[in-house]
């Protein structure tokens, strides 16, 4: 129910657009594959996966000699869903065998980092989970507030420093802090700005080997945050990042405000990493783990 409420505008766009197009296409044909090029690509499907589902399409309806549009529809959401469904992959969170959890949030400002850290937090505690978040983005304006405003709405501590301080300074500072209220669960929000790589990507280096110094198994994970709405930008913002640390999850938020939600399939099918969760909404609740069957499911019906 909440895919299918998050994803209501990709759905009402996506769904029309291809009930239109099996209503004018009776027969499958050379035609007819070129519009669902054109319709897929326009809901940020990514042109690259985009071509090897209509070759796969083209193949497979070759193959059963299907010749009807009507036959061809359930072969659609069934290629679909193999894009976005890696055999053997986990999207669950890895968590410490013992001690505790380190979670990496990055990502550009403005992608809803801030908001997912509080989300994940609040699904923590709510599991019963002992949190602690460290305001690492010590950069954006406003970035430390926000965090705590986070913090006390859910009932977590946040450690942080003054802004401009050393972002591994206050990794530093948080391990020990969540350490020593016996936390199980540290969240790490950091800077996002992407001008300019070199130092982004130092910034990142840091900040892990100052982690790993204390947890060499930390960060468990790191998670990548992507807004849905900002469509192949993310997709060039995610590229950057995979070269300037080693990225474990995405978190693709704000699904609910695009009617382009083709953007999943771009991002794990090209990116090869794992989509974690996904944002449907403003609310806590509106994270959630990411299901590939439902999220096709929520596309058709
Ligand atoms: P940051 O700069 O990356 O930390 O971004 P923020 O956490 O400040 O988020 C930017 C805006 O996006 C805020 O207004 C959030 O409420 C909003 N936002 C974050 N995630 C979602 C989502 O999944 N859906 C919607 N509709 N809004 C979201």
């Amino acid at each position: 129910e909440k895919f299918k409420d998050g994803l209501a505008k990709t759905r009402d766009s996506f769904a029309g657009k291809m009930n239109d197009l099996m209503a004018r296409y009776r027969k499958v044909d050379e035609d007819f594959f070129e519009e669902l090029e054109e319709l897929l690509i326009g809901a940020d499907v990514g042109v690259e996966t985009v071509m090897e589902l209509i070759d796969e399409l083209k193949t497979e309806a070759k193959r059963q000699n299907i010749k009807d549009t009507s036959e061809l529809a359930p072969l659609i959401s069934e290629k679909l869903a193999d894009k976005l469904d890696k055999s053997g992959e986990d999207n669950t969170i890895q968590h410490a065998a013992d001690g505790m959890t380190v979670i990496l949030f990055v990502g550009v400002n403005g992608v809803g980092k801030t908001t997912t850290i509080g989300k994940v937090a609040q699904k923590y505690k709510e599991e019963g989970s002992r949190v602690v978040m460290a305001a690492g983005d010590t950069f954006r304006a406003g970035a430390i507030e926000q965090l705590e405003e986070w913090g006390n709405q859910v009932g977590v501590d946040v450690v942080k420093q003054q802004a401009g301080s050393d972002p591994a300074a206050v990794m530093y500072d948080a391990i020990q802090s969540a350490r020593s209220k016996g936390a199980n669960v540290l969240l790490c929000d950091t800077a996002g700005r992407l001008q300019n790589k070199v130092n982004l990507m130092k910034e990142l280096e840091k900040v892990k080997r100052v982690i790993q110094r204390e947890i060499p198994e930390a960060p468990h994970e790191v998670l990548l945050v992507l807004d849905a709405t900002t469509g192949q930008n993310a997709m060039s913002q995610a590229k950057t990042f995979q070269e300037a640390t080693d990225v474990s999850g995405i978190v693709l938020t704000k699904l609910d405000g695009t009617a382009k939600g083709g953007i999943v399939l771009a991002v794990r099918n090209e990116l090869d990493i794992p989509v974690k969760f996904v944002g449907l909404g403003e609310r806590a609740e509106d994270l959630q783990p990411f299901d590939s069957n439902q999220f096709v499911y929520s596309l058709f019906k």
